[in-house]
Parts: C-alpha cells; sequence; structure tokens
C-alpha cells in the first residue's frame, strides 16, 4: 500500500521534468546552432484581397517571390560571420558593402515583404485611417488628401522596380521612395507604411495599370492598425 504512492510520482514528475531538459535543450540548440530564416504565415488568406489582390497574385508573391528571398538569405548568410544576427543588424550591416549586395537585397527584401504583409487587410474592414492617423497625416503633407496624392505621385513615377514608403524622419511623416529592394532602416528612417511596386506585385491582376493597383490598395486595402501602430 505504501509503495504505490512514490511509484506514481516518480512516473508522472520524472518524464515532465526530463522533457522541460529536453525542450530547452532542443530550443537553445535551434537558436544556436540553426538560425534560419522562414517565411513568416500571411496575416490572411490568399483569397481576403480580392478583387483587389488576387489570390493567384498572394500565390505567386507571397508564395514564390518572398520565400525565394528567404530560401536565398539562407544560402547566402550560411558560414558567414553574420549568419546569427537579426534580420534588422544583417540589413544594416550589408547596406552600402559590394562584398554583400546579394545578402543585402535578399534580407531587405524579405525584411520589406513581411512588413508590407502587415499593410495590408482583407477591404470588407473598412478603410478610413483614424483620427489621431489622420490628423498626423494632415499635420505632415497638409491634408490627408495631400498624402494620397503625393504617395500616388510617388508611386507612378518610380522608374523600374522598387517601394514607396511612408516613413517617419524624427517627428515628421515623409513619403520615400527605394529602388530594388532597398529600404528605409538602410538610411535610419522608421517604415510606417509600406507599397510594393514591383511588377510582380501587381502585373497578374493590373497588368501595365500600375496607378489602378496603387489606387486599389490605398483606397481599399490599408491596415490603418498596423499603420497607427508605427506612427
Ligand atoms: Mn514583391
Amino acid at each position: 500500500m505504501s509503495s504505490g504512492a512514490p511509484c506514481v510520482l516518480r512516473l508522472t514528475i520524472f518524464p515532465v521534468v526530463f522533457r522541460r531538459i529536453f525542450c530547452y535543450n532542443y530550443f537553445i540548440n535551434n537558436l544556436i546552432f540553426n538560425f534560419m530564416f522562414t517565411l513568416p504565415n500571411l496575416p490572411y488568406e490568399r483569397a481576403a484581397l480580392e478583387p483587389h489582390m488576387s489570390a493567384k497574385t498572394l500565390d505567386f508573391h507571397y508564395g514564390k517571390h518572398h520565400q525565394a528571398y528567404v530560401d536565398n538569405l539562407n544560402k547566402l548568410l550560411a558560414g558567414t560571420e553574420l549568419e546569427k544576427e537579426s534580420l534588422e543588424n544583417i540589413i544594416l550591416k550589408s547596406a552600402n558593402n559590394a562584398e554583400r549586395t546579394g545578402i543585402f537585397n535578399n534580407a531587405a527584401q524579405h525584411f520589406n515583404h513581411t512588413f508590407f504583409w502587415d499593410c495590408l487587410r482583407p477591404a470588407a474592414k473598412g478603410s478610413a485611417p483614424s483620427e489621431p492617423v489622420s490628423a498626423a497625416l494632415s499635420q505632415s503633407f497638409g491634408s490627408l488628401e495631400m498624402f494620397y496624392t503625393e504617395f500616388k505621385i510617388a508611386a507612378a513615377s518610380l522608374f523600374g522596380s522598387g517601394w514607396v514608403w511612408l516613413v517617419k524622419d524624427g517627428e515628421q511623416l515623409k513619403i520615400l521612395k527605394t529602388a530594388n529592394g532597398d529600404n528605409p532602416i538602410a538610411h535610419g528612417l522608421k517604415p510606417v507604411f509600406a507599397l510594393d511596386v514591383w511588377e510582380h506585385s501587381y502585373y497578374l491582376d493590373y497588368q501595365n495599370r500600375r496607378a489602378d493597383f496603387v489606387e486599389a490598395v490605398l483606397q481599399n486595402l490599408i491596415n490603418w492598425e498596423f499603420v497607427a501602430k508605427n506612427i
């Protein structure tokens, strides 16, 4: 009778202790020895942004292009001194370094796309900024309409592949155009909102009509709650 309790105790407690030690080591080993970037989950279903951005566009843009940036980044980082750095540090330490152009392009594109997916949300939830965000945009651009106008001019005039950003420069909100994979954090600026104007971002849905794509995103898909957190 009296020997039953310790036996049950051993059976229940020891596996728990063992699991905790094992899992802790497994976690630490992964952090130290197997630091690989992975494609983050999209914050919505691939069809959730239709009709403004199709599931087919996200299949390619998220599933193929973004995945390729992540895979290329992992390959290029393997065995280098940047391998265990944070994504932001990798971008800062590879910017303007001719020997690390490939690492910079893929790291920046991984950052840019992850940020871009968070900037969007399904159209059904309404598209107006909250009063504080609207006031901040009006203060920097004159009015909310002026912000939209300036952003659309920047997107239309960006030659080739690149990004249009709303950034925070000190207390001022500004619009920034960057070419290819370049991004605000490489220039000491805080990203607030991003729009990918590479052709792969809109060609399946809009072909050559970049202005229509820009208009559709600005009017329907901006995740203003995410924007508010960045201001
Ligand atoms: Mn893209």
